[in-house]
């Protein structure tokens, strides 16, 4: 028998099949065994979770780091702390960036500066470029996750960032869910109507930039609905592994569910639509713009309503840090301001909270933003479980104790633009988050060294025999 490296203690842990009064044992990045409380054999390292909850790690499949470009919005270093100390394991970057990542060498380039600096392990999105088989082709062998598209065009002054990534017209859009259908790799869609967004966009001059409610009637529900409508239907010719990115409306849950069952897709939210309405973007101002907007109770509910139906199965942070003086800059001009805001700690706390509130329970909270993910993109189970032969990531919290949201205890490079969920009190706290056997996170304080973590793609075949393994 190997020796185990590492023994959590005293904690339930949550396991495929639900909770379980267990030890976990850790020999080499892995989870070694499960035993009976007491059982496990000699470790010279006993981790205490008396009173814990433990977790696999969290999964967060929709990230924004942007790096190496836009250091002062954050870094890979600065972005993947806060992750760690947001209870995250494994992250998956998307490929805005400056230049976007369309090409193998800019991917080549943003994996080998993620290995330099990650404390938390990654997988990167590509952008498909010159919608290329061998530019497609050249991405898989580089190990891209997935790969991403938006259905609206380059925001002013932009054009690099989305070069390879925004395809306004229908024809492309359709040719790259046809050129990625064959890889096995999901595609993720950013879905706005582009002829829509233009019509708003137009009317909304006409209004204060000011309000709140001019973002939101500038890219209303009906351009979301569309874009998604549209693409579910190419779908259905093309039959890619469609991902629909952050739904934040009732009419686009009404459009996933008439074309359920017509091809392979999912969809997922974020917290700020599930956690937020219009009143609060008033509150934080342009602090809390994000692309598309937050809207109205109605879509909330129906967005708790589709994650209780299965209609919606992904929850993913859509984090995307701005500096404050860029944010700052456009206070009071909605039209002006960056969109974007940075979720990573609040994401696992959040959905405790609504464990706690009785949403959901917490097999099912997690799932949304841990296994679910792990598995739709095969990382499973090497990531997003706890069994025999799955990494070591691991996640503690304190269901009882509280998480009080403030700039001083966000590690984000973004925490003085974070004021969208400033002064939140939720219940559930992450009290130590594990990479692979190595504490990361521990009461408050990142210790995850820069360049701990690994570069994550669709596993090698002896991953893929974990599952065998263990049954
Ligand atoms: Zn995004």
């Amino acid at each position: 028998m190997t020796a185990l490296d590492r023994v959590i203690t005293g904690g339930e842990v949550l396991l495929p099949d639900g909770l379980h009064r267990v030890d976990l044992g850790i020999a080499d990045g892995r989870v070694a065994g499960l035993y009976s409380p007491g059982s496990a054999p000699g470790a010279t390292d006993r981790v205490d979770a008396t009173g814990k909850t433990v977790l696999p790690g969290i999964v967060d499949i929709h990230f924004h780091v942007r790096a190496p470009a836009y250091p002062e919005r954050g870094t890979v270093l600065s972005e993947t702390r806060a992750a760690a100390a947001g209870g995250v394991t494994t992250l998956f970057e998307m490929p805005i960036s400056k230049p976007c990542c369309s090409t193998p060498g800019e991917f080549a380039r943003r994996r080998d500066h993620f290995r330099d600096n990650a404390v938390i392990d990654f997988a990167l999105y590509a952008a498909p470029g010159d919608l290329t088989e061998a530019s497609r082709d050249r991405m898989l062998d580089l190990g891209a996750i997935a790969f991403k598209i938006f259905t609206t065009p380059a925001p002013a002054n932009r054009a690099d960032e989305f070069d390879g990534l925004a395809f306004p017209d229908e024809a492309d859009q359709l040719r790259a869910l046809t050129l990625l259908a064959g890889t096995g790799r999901p595609v993720v869609v950013h879905a706005e109507s582009a002829g829509l967004l233009a019509h708003f966009e137009a009317q909304a001059k006409a209004l204060d930039p000011g309000d709140a409610a001019t973002h939101g009637l500038s890219r209303p529900a009906i351009c979301e609905a569309v874009a998604v409508a549209k693409l579910l239907a190419m779908n259905i010719t093309a039959q890619a592994k469609l991902h629909i990115a952050h739904v934040t409306s009732a009419e686009t849950v009404q459009v996933l569910r008439g074309f359920a069952g017509t091809s392979d897709f999912t969809a997922e939210t974020c917290p700020q639509y599930l956690f937020a309405t219009e009143q609060d973007v008033r509150r934080a101002g342009v602090y809390a713009k994000v692309n598309p907007p937050i809207r109205h109770q109605a879509d909330q509910d129906a967005l708790w309503q589709a994650i209780a139906d299965g209609v919606i199965n992904y929850v993913t942070t859509d984090h995307a840090p701005f500096s404050r003086a860029e944010k700052q800059a456009a206070e009071g001009d909605f039209p002006a301001a960056p969109p974007g805001v940075p979720g990573i700690e609040f994401i696992l706390p959040a959905m405790l909270d609504a464990v706690a509130q009785g949403r959901l329970n917490l097999k099912r909270a997690h799932d949304l933003i841990c296994a679910n993910g792990a598995k739709r993109y095969g990382l499973y189970p090497f990531k997003g479980a706890l069994m025999p032969g799955s990494a070591a990531d691991v996640t503690l919290v304190d269901l009882a104790s509280e998480t009080v949201l403030s700039s001083d205890m966000l590690h984000t490079h973004a925490r003085e633009v974070a004021h969208l969920f400033a002064g939140r009190s939720l219940r559930g706290r992450v009290c130590q988050t594990i990479l692979k056997g190595r504490t990361v996170f521990l009461d408050g304080d990142v210790t995850g060294p820069q360049g701990a973590g690994e570069f994550v793609t669709p596993p090698p075949e002896h991953d893929a025999q974990i599952a065998v393994a263990a049954g």
